[in-house]
This record gives C-alpha cells, structure tokens and sequence, in this order.
C-alpha cells in the first residue's frame, strides 16, 4: 500500500515536471543509459537509421561504467551454457560478429579452461564434451601439465577452449569516437526520471541533470537500456514491470583459493551446480 501511494506520488511530482521544466530542442530519439548496450543503439541509430538527433543520456559521469564495465569480459562463445542449446549456439553465432565489430577491444593472448567439478556439476565431462561438438564449438583436453594444477578429487577434467575476452576500457573508447563521429549527442550526469505521451504522437522525457535541475526533452522515440535501472522510470510507461532486473547473480562469484600457478592462466571456469569463474 505505501509503496502505491509513493509510486503515486512520485508519478504526480514527475508529470508536474514534465509540464512545467525547462524544455530542451526535440530529438529523434533518446537513449537511456550509456551502456555497452545504449551506446551501440545510439550508434545504430544515426548511423544505419539515419537519426538526425540521437541523444544518449547516461546518470554517471562517463560511458560503459556499470555492469558493461564491472564484468567478466568474456566473449561468450557458448561453451557458458551447456543447459540452454539455443543460448550456446546464439553465443556461437554472434561471437565472431562482436569481434569484427569491436576488433580493438578483443584479446587473445591467453589460456582459457573450462574444468568440470566432479561433485554437484550440472554437467558432467563427457556431456561437456559432446555438448561443445554438438555446437560446433572448438574443444580438447587439457595437457598433463594443465590438469596437475587441478585437486583431480574435485575436478573430473579439464578442456582447452577457444573463448576470448573484451578490454572494457578500449571498448568504452571505440564506442565513444564512433558516438563523436556518428553525431550522437551525449549527456553524462543525467539521469531519465520518467517518459510520458507528448502531443504529435512524441514521447516526453523528464531528465535530471546533476545539480538536480530538471528539464524535458520531447522526441519519436526511447530507448530504455538502463539494464538493473529498467523499471525506475515513472509516467505513462512505468518501467518494464514484467521484465526480471538481472541485479545480482550468485553463480559469477568465485569462491575457494586457487592454486598460484592457476592464476597465470586468465581465464578458467569450473562448472559446478554453482558455476564459479576468474579471470
Ligand atoms: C557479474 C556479472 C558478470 C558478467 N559477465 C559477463 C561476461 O563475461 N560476458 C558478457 O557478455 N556479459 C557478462 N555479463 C552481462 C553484461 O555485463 C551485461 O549484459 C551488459 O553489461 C549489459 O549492458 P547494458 O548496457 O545493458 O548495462 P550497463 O552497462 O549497466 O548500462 C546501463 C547504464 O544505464 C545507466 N542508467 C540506469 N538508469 C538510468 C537512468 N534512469 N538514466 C540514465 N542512465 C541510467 C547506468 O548508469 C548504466 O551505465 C555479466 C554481468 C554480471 C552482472
């Protein structure tokens, strides 16, 4: 009941906003976070589009600083879902597209491991194996010398995968002089408070800049990218009610000590009941 009436309330504060804030030159279309995600829609958008105005407004106070940044850099190529055939094989088809696409940000230049727990795994390494086959995707056992860096009283095998990973930073950059180049306008320290219907059939946005001014900006389009923030938004389009926010997820933890000589190795994931990974 009171968060209703809080909802209510907030609803009520942002639609007077809405009417009586400051309005700022209409866009075609306006971005809500500056993730890896928002900022390649932007991107998409003045480019392949043809949007003339793209705005993309992110709250912190630069691009690809939350969960694009805070991640495991792994460029998924489905080796991560040996219980979702459809989520593996995308991740077969998409990885060497991410990696024409953000070539600069791409590394290679390391040994990655997949070591399947004898205990509790969902999976075991046989059915790792031929799941790894089944989608294609490059496989074979780790030499002797990888395997005795394993406890072999946990660990039922170990494979050599190919699997690369992303440098958040240089993709952050490719991302930022394609947005310059492409004539994406930016605004940091801003953050989208509600989205409401305009007249002309145009969306109103309520933003918040960082001294707490706000202002309204009118547009065709929004697009909501604001991952873990996707149902903060208030007006006529509360957030994305039915959509499960991704906020913390136990199974990216890594738990237990690892051996030194593990740590040279940059990447290695164990499959266990509870999937545990470092890089
Ligand atoms: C622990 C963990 C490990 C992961 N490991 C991998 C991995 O190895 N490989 C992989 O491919 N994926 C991985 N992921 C998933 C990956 O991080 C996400 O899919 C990706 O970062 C999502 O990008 P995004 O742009 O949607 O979100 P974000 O990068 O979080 O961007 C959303 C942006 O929106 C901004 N924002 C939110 N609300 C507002 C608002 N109201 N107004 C303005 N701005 C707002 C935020 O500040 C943020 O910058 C992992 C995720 C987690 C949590």
């Amino acid at each position: 009941m009171l968060a209703f009436f809080s909802n209510l309330y907030q609803n009520k504060r942002a639609m007077t906003a809405a009417r009586n804030s400051a309005q700022d030159a209409p866009v075609d279309a306006l971005v809500i976070g500056g993730g890896f995600y928002g900022a390649a829609i932007a991107v998409y958008l003045a480019r392949q589009r043809g949007l003339k105005r793209v705005l993309l407004v992110e709250r912190e106070a630069a691009l690809l600083a939350r969960a694009s940044h805070r991640n495991q850099a792994r460029v998924h190529n489905g080796y991560h879902y040996p219980r979702s055939l459809t989520t593996a094989y995308r991740s077969r088809v998409n990885s060497p597209k991410f990696v024409q696409r953000w070539p600069q940000a791409i590394q290679r230049d390391f040994t990655a491991l997949y070591a399947i727990a004898r205990r509790n795994s969902k999976v075991t390494a046989r059915q790792f194996e031929r799941f790894c086959r089944d989608i294609g995707a490059p496989i074979q056992p780790a030499d002797a010398a990888l395997c005795a860096l394993f406890e072999p009283r946990l660990i039922e095998n170990v494979f050599l995968v190919e699997e690369y990973a992303f440098d958040a930073t240089r993709l952050a950059q490719q991302v930022k002089r394609e947005l310059h180049q492409a004539g994406a306008l930016i605004q940091l320290e801003t953050r989208a408070m509600a989205v409401f219907r305009g007249g002309n059939r145009r969306l109103r946005v309520v933003l918040q800049t960082g001294n707490r001014d706000e202002r309204a900006v009118d547009c065709a389009y929004v697009f909501n990218c604001a991952y873990s923030g996707l149902n903060q938004l208030k007006g006529d389009f509360p957030g994305a009610g039915s959509i499960p926010c991704h906020m913390f997820d136990i199974r990216r933890m890594c738990t237990g000590r690892m051996k030194p000589a593990l740590t040279l190795i940059r990447r290695l994931t164990v499959m266990s009941g509870q999937r545990a990974s470092t890089v």
